[in-house]
Parts: structure tokens; C-alpha cells; sequence
């Protein structure tokens, strides 16, 4: 029993309180429990981090409440905290928020229960006549009553009709409308149903991955990483499976995080069926869901209901005890981090997380970072490669297309090259499918002017205008900014603007007209804004209604159809020379990725690979499927510049809409930094960013670079508290960063 908890209130005051335990919650206040205490002269939530006998801290008062029946966090997960904030210079309280789900640290009670609106009685009409004239607001809201389904949640009503409670309660005070209290069960996936299946016979690699998972689930306090290296279609999605099946026959829990963007239903369905005799088994957690949603998936885990979660990044933070097992697939997608504070990288925390709790960690991917794999190399994870599909399919044979030779034929090097265009015609009569691969939306990417030279630029970014043809408008794909197409140039007045570049959907465009009678799709950001529409689109291409499917990507990934024989990358270069010293790394991932799609069914699938650098070694070595020496080469260029894995990166960002103040601010701190940190650390100097402009905001950029990250991030921390910014002037800590523009 302690007589003081510290607690971090839900608001950025950047401090820990101290405040006194009553008697009566004496035993019950724990770390991790939320509670409500006063503050300055009003209230706050808060959450408990730490509890005390004695407190230097004076004047101390009495926390208010405590709130659910049980602590929202575990000890472990606040160790988490602690470490984030470390690592990734960062404020406690920013953490927490996103630990704890807004919807959650908002709740008051465990099961919130909710207030739902029923018709009571029907008015007659002359009543409704008085209402009308005397109390229009609440004829209205009557109106919305009897028009929406009911019963609906009172919050919802007072939301859509935009009225407020007191107009409710008068309805209600009338008897016309009664409001109950209900428990609420949202369930994302509750219209579906899930049919059981059974577990598969694995192949001998497939068996020994399992294997190994499942001795480091016998002493997981001392068994590293496991590192599962898989090729596209080697079955690692069975060895999770049965990975999580052997985790909870231990009594323990489970963790399965992939990108945001393979969280299709398709994936959802895979997990739910395999655990359908337990119906509530499996919990889903990713940023469509409702808040409604968010809110009972997460209960139905703190409760302990559900003891398996699949989710995207934050699902990292799920609250289940008795972990046994994490699993990330596709570790190396850089949706992975988050890109606003605290700017973590979920398959980084969760290898702490699985430390502090001791579970077992497996990282999957058939294209590993190069971080993950230089831990294998040097023994921090252990390997366990899959190198066969499992159904003995070859690996797709990829062709390079020079499109500098593809130029000299026809001035203009096309869309589709020669090669690429046969291909899909042959395609087409032989009934398989074929999907195309453009990083890039939108129709021209840019306009410019053939007299002057200037292209049509974003007034908030330093990027151009992309055209689309759909809206036929100009749009900035950084800040939204959107602008109608001018007639002449607006610099020098001439007619004389042309669309240069391309995106996805100039390239369906050009598809159609070059096979009028294919059925041509495109899936990507703009295409797909309808909730439904990309599974639609899935539906209707794997039930071939589609014969040619075009996109960003989306499509990129971990997608599954037998039917698709031939892939197309319309441009493998614009990765490439991105400012960025992941740059080969994306590009050979990108490049495995979507040959991956072809071929996973009888028929051998075949890539095109269409660029305008055909020996940059990335391509060359994604060609040849070689993982391993790809790795190496790409390894000694980073150990020459001094790169991770070999050293820790961080990237701050100065920014303001006044150019001079932002430069000025950035070389202040640099100098700063060069005070305070020792030798070890390089310093760069200040620069703009590559993207200078962005949203309206000037970006300055300095980038350091240490082993001792936890002490880098210490240092730049202390620095910053000490160094007052001008108000308009914003810095961004980003540590191990992935965003370098
Ligand atoms: P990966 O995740 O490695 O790309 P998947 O797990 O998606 O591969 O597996 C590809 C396909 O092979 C899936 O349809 C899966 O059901 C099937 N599969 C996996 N393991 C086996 C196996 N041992 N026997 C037969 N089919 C399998
Ligand atoms: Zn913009």
C-alpha cells in the first residue's frame, strides 16, 4: 500500500505529478491505473506511472477517482513508455497518447455503457403542429428520431442534427422519447461469417521455422528474434498460424502486426477462420475502425476475451497480458513508422516490448531491411529462411527493359514498351491476368509551360501540380492544394502548356485505348475513396471480371491471385533517385514485392521490369532473385557513409512560414548541438530540405548521426529544453528516421 501515486495527466504540461492516495483506494490505485485528479482549478485524467511511500513534492492533494475496475495499462507497458520516450526523444505524455486509444482514455467506466434514444410515444398531430411552432428545435429533432433507425445512440443523434442535449431532454421530459442505457457490441467484422479451417501440412522448411519458434516459446526470456526470411508465397502466413496455435496452447497471447496497407479482409478472414470455434478469439485493431469499434476491440482484449490481436502499427500496444508471442510481417515496410510524435517504429518497439515481457519475437518478410538482416549476420536475431514456394511454382522470370533503346525507337519512349505491350496482348487470349505497377496517381505529373519552361506549382510546396483527368483539375498530392487548369501560361501568357510525365491513371488511359476490349481497373488513392471500392475491386479481379489491373502500391502487397501471370513496373526508377540513402533498398524491395504477384498459380509468371537504368545494382540483383548479394553490396555502401545499421541517424527538423526565422532557428540549434555533444556524434550542418517548402512551411534539416543512440537523443533533448524558438517556429526530433525529404 503506498500513500502517493505519480501520475502523467492527459495534457502536455510535460511533468510528472505527485498526489496523495485516499484510504478508501488505498489498494486499489496501481501502476497503470487511470484516475482523475484535480488540477490547477479544474480536473484531469491521468494515468498512474509510479507509486510511493513519500513524495518530495508539496501540497500535494488527494487523487479525485479511480476509474475502471482495472489498471488500462500493465507495468510492462509503461516500461514501454519509458523506453520510447527515451530512445525516440520524445515527451512521456506524447507517448501515452498513443498507447491508450483516445476513445479509451476518454471512456470513464470499463464497458461504457450507452445512452440510446426510443421512440415513446406517437405524438399526435396537433401537438406536433404546437411543437412546430413553439419549439422548433424540437420538432426537429423529433423528425430526425422517427427518420433514423432506431434505437440510436444519443451522442450519435446530437451529432448528426447538430442539436444539443437540452432539446433532447425537453423530448424527453414530453414522454415522447425514453433513453436506456445499453451496452454497446460493435464488432467489425460481426456481419461475416467465419468458416473453421484447418491447419495445413507443412513442408519441411515450414516444419523447421515452427520448430524453432517453438523452442524459443520454451525459454523466450533468452531466445532472440527470430528473423523468418521467406520468399513471396512460401507459406509464412501457415507458419504464424500455427506459431499462435502453439503460443496458446501455453495459456499465453499473441500479437500479429502488419502494414496498415495488407490489412485487407482477405488477411482478417485468414486469422478469424483459422480460430472460428472461439468467436471472439481474435481481435482487430487498425485506423478504419469506428471509435466505437476501437473501443470494444480493445476491451474485448484488456478483458481477456480475446487473446489473439491483428492489427497495423499501434496494435504494437495491445493490451494483453500474458504475451507469448509478437509477430511483424513484412518487417520491413516503412509504414512501420509513424510519421507524427511519438515517431516510433512498431517492429523496433515491439522487440523491446517482447523483451520486457519475454515473448517470443518473429519478424517475417520476404525482402528483410537491412537493419533486421545485419542483426541476423551478427547474431542479435536468429535466421530461419523459407527459399521454396509452397506450391513449387517457379520463382517469376524477370525481364529488364531498357527504356533508353525503347527511346531511340520512338523519340518518345511509351508507356507501354513493345515488349511489355506483346506480353499482355498474349495475355489477354490466353485468359490470365495481368496487373501494372506505377508508383506515382494522377495523370500528368505535371504541366508546363513550352515557351517559358515553368511548370504549374503547388503555392504551399516545392513540388508541381499534378493533372487529373477525372475531376480535370490540378492537385498538390503533399497539401491537397487544388487548382483549375489555365487556358494559357499565367508567367508568360502564351498558349503553350503541355502535360508532361505520368501517372496511374494516364496509364489506364493508354491500356484502354491500346485494348479496347480488355477490362481495365485502376487501384490507388483516387480511385479508391469509397469505402468498399478496393474490396470490390479485389473481388471482381479475383473472380477475373478483371483483366487488367492497374496500380499504386496498394497492389504492391501481399496480395494472392493464382491467375496473374505477368506483372508490368511501368517505371522502376522513381525510387531510385529519390534523396534518400534508402533509395536502392526500396526499389529492390519494390521490385521483389510486385514480381511476387505473378505466378503463384500453375502458370509461370513473368515480369517486365521497364527502366532507364538497367544496371543500377538494385534491379540487377532483384532480377536475379539474390537476396544475398544484394545485401552485401548494399552493406558496404552504407558502412562508407557511415549509415545505418552501422550508425543511429536523427533528423531534425526546423520549420516555420517565415523563411529567415526557420534558417535562423536551424543554425542556432546546430550550433548549439555542436556545444553539447561530444565528439562521437557527427553533426551535419544546416540545410534545406529537399523538400523545402511543405504546406506553407520553409523546412530546414540537421542530421546526426551516433552508436549511442539512447545518449544522442539525451543530449538533443537537454539542448532543446534549453533553446527558446520564436512561437512560429516548429522542431521535429525524428529519430532513426525513414522520412529524409
Ligand atoms: P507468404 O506469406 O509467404 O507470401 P502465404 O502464407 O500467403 O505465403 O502462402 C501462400 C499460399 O500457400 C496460401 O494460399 C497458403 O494457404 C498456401 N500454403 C501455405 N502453406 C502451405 C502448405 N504447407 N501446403 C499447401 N499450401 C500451403
Ligand atoms: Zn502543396
Amino acid at each position: 500500500m503506498s500513500a502517493f501515486a505519480r501520475v502523467i495527466i492527459d495534457r502536455s504540461i510535460r511533468r510528472e505529478l505527485d498526489y496523495s492516495v485516499p484510504e478508501n483506494l488505498a489498494d486499489r490505485v496501481v501502476v497503470g491505473s487511470r484516475v482523475r485528479v484535480p488540477f490547477r482549478d479544474k480536473w484531469a485524467l491521468a494515468t498512474v506511472v509510479d507509486t510511493l511511500d513519500e513524495t518530495p513534492a508539496e501540497g500535494v492533494r488527494p487523487i479525485e477517482a479511480l476509474l475502471g475496475d482495472r489498471p488500462a495499462l500493465s507495468a510492462s507497458l509503461i516500461e514501454l513508455a519509458r523506453w520510447m520516450a527515451n530512445y525516440y526523444c520524445c515527451p512521456i505524455e506524447t507517448v501515452m497518447r498513443s498507447l491508450l486509444p483516445q476513445v479509451i482514455r476518454r471512456a470513464e467506466v470499463g464497458w461504457k455503457k450507452q445512452l440510446f434514444v426510443h421512440p415513446a410515444r406517437i405524438a399526435p398531430t396537433e401537438e406536433i403542429e404546437k411543437l412546430r411552432k413553439r419549439a422548433p428545435r424540437q420538432a426537429e429533432l423529433l423528425d430526425a428520431i422517427t427518420q433514423l433507425p432506431a434505437p440510436i445512440p444519443a451522442a450519435d443523434l446530437l451529432r448528426q442534427t447538430s442539436l444539443d442535449n437540452s432539446t433532447l431532454r425537453a423530448l424527453v421530459r414530453r414522454g415522447l422519447v425514453e433513453l436506456r442505457e445499453q451496452a454497446v457490441a460493435r464488432d467489425p467484422h460481426g456481419a461475416e461469417e467465419f468458416i473453421a479451417d484447418a491447419e495445413l501440412a507443412m513442408n519441411e522448411e515450414q516444419t523447421a521455422a515452427l520448430k524453432l519458434i517453438e523452442t524459443a516459446l520454451e525459454s523466450p526470456e533468452t531466445h532472440p528474434p527470430i528473423l523468418l526470411h521467406g520468399v513471396t508465397g512460401s507459406g509464412k502466413t501457415e507458419v504464424y498460424l500455427q506459431a499462435i496455435r502453439a503460443t496458446l496452447a501455453r495459456g499465453k497471447t499473441a500479437i500479429v502486426l502488419v502494414p496498415e496497407i495488407s490489412l485487407t479482409p482477405q488477411t482478417v478472414e485468414r486469422f478469424k477462420s483459422r480460430f472460428a470455434a472461439q468467436p471472439d478469439m481474435v481481435a482487430v485493431l487498425h485506423s478504419h475502425l469506428s471509435e466505437g469499434e476501437r473501443h470494444d476491440e480493445w476491451h474485448k482484449l484488456h478483458s481477456g476475451r480475446a487473446r489473439i490481436v491483428i492489427g497495423a502499427r499501434s496494435a504494437v500496444f495491445a493490451p494483453l497480458e500474458n504475451l507469448g508471442l509478437i509477430v511483424v510481417d513484412e518487417e520491413h515496410e516503412t509504414s512501420y513508422k509513424q510519421e507524427e510524435a511519438p515517431r516510433y517504429h512498431a517492429r523496433d518497439v515491439a522487440v523491446v516490448r517482447a523483451k520486457i515481457e519475454k515473448c517470443v519475437t518473429v519478424l517475417g518478410t520476404a525482402t528483410p531491411s537491412l537493419e533486421s538482416y545485419a542483426n541476423a549476420t551478427r547474431g542479435k536475431y536468429v535466421l530461419s529462411p523459407l527459399t521454396q514456394r509452397v506450391d513449387q511454382c517457379q520463382m517469376p522470370l524477370i525481364r529488364i527493359v531498357d527504356l533508353r533503346q525503347e527511346r531511340r525507337k520512338e523519340k518518345a519512349a511509351a508507356i507501354l514498351s513493345e515488349k511489355l505491350r506483346s506480353a499482355i496482348g498474349d495475355r489477354l487470349e490466353k485468359h490470365e491476368q495481368t496487373i501494372l505497377f506505377l508508383n506515382r496517381r494522377g495523370f500528368s505529373t505535371s504541366l508546363l509551360c513550352s515557351n517559358c519552361g515553368k511548370a504549374r506549382d503547388c503555392p504551399n510546396c516545392s513540388v508541381a501540380l499534378t493533372f487529373h483527368r477525372s475531376n480535370a483539375r490540378l492537385s498538390c498530392h503533399l497539401c491537397g492544394h487544388s487548382a483549375a487548369v489555365p487556358k494559357r501560361c499565367p508567367e508568360c501568357g502564351q498558349d503553350a502548356l503541355i502535360y508532361a510525365g505520368f501517372g496511374t491513371e494516364k496509364v489506364e488511359a493508354n491500356v484502354s485505348a491500346i485494348f479496347p476490349k480488355a477490362v481495365v481497373r485502376r487501384m490507388d488513392a483516387d480511385s479508391m475513396t469509397r469505402k468498399d471500392a478496393y474490396r470490390e475491386t479485389l473481388h471482381a479481379f479475383r473472380s477475373g471480371k478483371i483483366d487488367i489491373l492497374v496500380g499504386t502500391q496498394m497492389i504492391a502487397k501481399g496480395l494472392h491471385f493464382p491467375n496473374v501471370t505477368l506483372v508490368g513496373i511501368i517505371n522502376a526508377d522513381l525510387a531510385l533517385h529519390l534523396p534518400d540513402f534508402r533509395a536502392g533498398e526500396r526499389t529492390f524491395q519494390l521490385l521483389t514485392q510486385v514480381a511476387g504477384r505473378a505466378g503463384r498459380g500453375e502458370a509461370p509468371g513473368e515480369v517486365f521490369v521497364q527502366t532507364y537504368t538497367p544496371f543500377s545494382p538494385s534491379i540487377q540483383f532483384a532480377r536475379h532473385h539474390d537476396f544475398a548479394g544484394y545485401f552485401q553490396q548494399e552493406l558496404e555502401f552504407r558502412e562508407r557513409c557511415d549509415f545505418p545499421p552501422f550508425k543511429h541517424a536523427v533528423l531534425i527538423t526546423v520549420r516555420s512560414e517565415h523563411e529567415a526565422r526557420a534558417q535562423f532557428s536551424a543554425e542556432t540549434l546546430a550550433r548549439r548541438l555542436k556545444e553539447a555533444l561530444p565528439e562521437e556524434f557527427t553533426l551535419g550542418a544546416p540545410a534545406p530540405a529537399p523538400l523545402e517548402k511543405l504546406q506553407g512551411h520553409y523546412r530546414f534539416h540537421i542530421l546526426l548521426r551516433g552508436e549511442a543512440i539512447v545518449r544522442l537523443s539525451r543530449l538533443i533533448r537537454e539542448t532543446l529544453d534549453k533553446l527558446p524558438f520564436p512561437e512560429d517556429v516548429a522542431v521535429a526530433v525524428d529519430v532513426d528516421p525513414y522520412q529524409l525529404l
